[in-house]
């Protein structure tokens, strides 16, 4: 093909499919230009998510008669005029691409009428072409309504999810977006169902509640902080350090309103929770930053969910410090380290940091010792203690490939008296005495990871059960939440979990899986959700269901135990192929061989 300017039209729909990826995006971009007219009530309707239809109506300051062609005209922005205005700009928006994009891959009516006109104008456009143009006489402010987006990019329409899945999107941005402007009245309908609606109070928490619960925001920590020397202004949120999620999904970060991505935020954020925070989990934060436009440079992405701070070093140092303050002030965090007594434990040299360091990456399928290789590693030290073994009753057939067998012992090397247990500490640990050593035992973590294994070995084999609740839970969930819970009920019933819709914003339990009888089971459906959310297909989407299941219905630390709890945890402990890492990361077992002991008794 010889070389030729595209058409206009052509281009237009490239760069709209740049903008437009998805009807989540659309809404973005409409929900913005709202709050740059200065809105104080948005509401957002949708249906079939938002490819059948999306109506924004806000009272902002509408679009001038005059004008309202060229609202649509790409390029053409009422927001920006010279380079030099990018540095201070302070709206959400200023490229002028959005409606252009949005009216050319789709048709929209356009009612508006701006502050101080007697008149409004009511537009048609199909595919980027005013069609129609009357006078409209409503009150102040603007309706946009889409329908059928993306109709004439067959191709993009190819990658969309269901409905149920876009519509989730969507109901999270709105979620965003009224976390990120409080004092907005926000209005989320799905598909005639309301779905969120925010008081427009101008307090986080009000907008807060009706995203995450009332239990999670009136559990909130408030933060608040000037940093004179950044001209920084940070505010919001935070989670107490024993309500997280699975997921990294409830950390949002606005600067000057506008919601971003920064994960260098979430590590300061979350390192300011050490050690309170739980491995594998996360925090749910709100986190506001106000600084000098001139700080923040938003146009270095082209949906401007990333911006670039000046002084990010200090903020982020900022940010930190404010929020380990703000949490030491309701409850303070456990101290670090060790916390043995070097006057009554005296220890010359370096057994318990050995013991307790994190063991190296699992390399066996096995917890327990390997064969024996290198006498040196504490795990393949061989065992010292025969006769445990050889009162070992035979009642667990080796696995293949585990290395439960050994090379000069064709016998399980292990069996279920293996690990013969001392007793429980804290309430949270089991001491064991085993082959070769003392093994101190998570019971939570434990427990967890033999869960894990056998509900998915359950799983593939299609045995699923569900214990009947004697009254059904009823679990408030958040809009991106529920629509997963419903775009994934299958998965989630194939689980055990038995589950009906219940009113705009809740689920109604009426069974679970049995294991998590005793377990928080509202808890656990929102981590479920939460698990799922995304790439609920993906065998990693489903790998963080079990996990999310077996974690909630493990023995948790605390939890005291009898001896026959105990002995049974080991002997499952022993018959399951269990890494020496739970689902979440953490370890399993520490082991402290007999030869360290030797050593460090000065026995050898
Ligand atoms: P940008 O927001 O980058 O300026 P858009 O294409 O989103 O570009 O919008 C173009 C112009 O149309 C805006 O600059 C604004 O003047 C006007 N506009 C769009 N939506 C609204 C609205 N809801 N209320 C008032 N004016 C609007
Ligand atoms: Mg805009």
């Amino acid at each position: 093909m010889p070389i030729r300017k595209l058409d206009l039209d052509v281009v237009q729909k490239i760069a709209a499919g740049e903008i437009v990826e998805r009807p989540a995006s659309a809404v973005k971009e409409l929900i913005e230009n709202s709050l740059d007219a200065g809105a104080t009530q948005v509401q957002i309707e949708v249906r079939t998510g938002g490819l059948g239809l999306i109506r924004i109506v806000d009272d902002g300051r509408g679009i001038p008669a005059s004008e309202a062609e060229l609202a649509f005209a790409p390029h053409a922005t009422s927001k920006l005029r010279h380079v030099d205005d990018l540095a201070e700009i302070q709206t959400l928006g200023f490229r002028g691409e959005a409606l252009a994009s949005i009216a050319a891959v789709s048709h929209v009516v356009c009612h508006t009428r701006a502050e101080g006109e007697e008149m409004g104008v009511v537009l048609t456009l199909e595919e980027g072409n005013v069609v129609d143009r009357k006078p409209w006489a409503g009150p102040v402010g603007t309706s946009i309504v889409v329908r059928n987006l993306l109709f004439n990019v067959p191709a993009r329409l190819k990658f969309l999810r269901s409905s149920a899945s876009e519509a989730g999107h969507i109901g999270h941005l709105v979620e965003q977006f009224a976390m990120g402007h409080p004092e907005v009245r926000f209005r989320f309908v799905n598909d005639s169902r309301r779905v969120i609606e925010t008081p427009g109070s101008g307090n986080i928490r009000d907008a807060v509640r009706q995203v995450y619960g009332p239990e999670i925001a009136d559990a909130m920590v408030a933060l608040e902080d000037v940093v004179d020397s950044l001209q920084l202004r940070v505010f919001g949120l935070l989670s107490p350090p024993d309500q997280t999620r699975a997921t990294r999904s409830g950390l949002s970060f606005f600067v000057n309103g506008r919601r971003i991505n920064h994960l260098a935020l979430g590590y300061a954020i979350e390192e300011a929770y050490q050690p309170a925070l739980p491995a594998g989990r996360h925090p749910i934060v709100v986190l506001h930053l106000a600084l000098p436009p001139s700080s923040v440079d938003c146009n270095v992405h082209p949906t401007k969910v990333e911006v670039r701070l000046a002084s990010e070093r200090a903020i982020l140092g900022a940010v930190h410090k404010a929020v380990r303050q703000a949490l030491l002030e309701v409850a303070p965090l456990p101290e670090v380290g060790v916390s043995l007594e070097p006057a009554v434990w005296p220890v010359p040299s370096d057994w318990f940091e050995a013991a307790l360091a994190p063991p190296p990456p699992p390399v066996a399928p096995s917890v327990f010792p390997s064969p024996p290789t290198s006498s040196a590693s504490p795990l393949a030290t061989p065992p010292r203690t025969p006769d445990v073994l050889s009162q070992a009753p035979s009642t667990v057939p080796p696995r293949e490939g585990s290395a439960m067998t050994s090379e000069t012992d064709p016998q399980p090397a292990f069996r279920s008296t293996a690990l013969r247990a001392i007793g429980q500490i804290q309430n949270t640990y089991i001491i064991a005495e085993g082959p070769g050593g003392v093994y101190f035992v998570d019971q939570h973590t434990a427990h967890e990871r033999i869960l894990y294994e056998e509900i998915f070995t359950r799983r593939t084999s299609g045995h699923f059960s569900s214990q009947a609740l004697l009254t059904p839970v009823v679990v408030q969930l958040s809009a991106r939440q529920w629509s997963v819970v419903t775009e994934q009920s299958d998965a989630l019933r194939g689980l055990g979990f038995d589950i009906e819709e219940f009113g705009p914003d809740s689920f109604a339990v009426r069974g679970v899986p049995p294991t998590l009888i005793k377990g928080d089971i509202a808890r656990a459906l929102r981590d479920a959700a939460d698990a799922l959310t995304g790439d609920a297909e993906t065998p990693e989407g489903s790998d963080r269901l079990v996990a999310t299941l077996a974690c909630h219905s493990a023995v948790r630390a605390g939890d005291p135990l009898t001896p026959e709890e105990i002995n049974r945890l080991l002997v499952r402990l022993e018959t399951t192929d269990v890494s020496r890492y739970c689902p979440h990361g953490r370890p399993v077992v520490i082991h402290l061989s007999t030869a360290q002991l030797e050593r460090d008794f000065h026995r050898r």
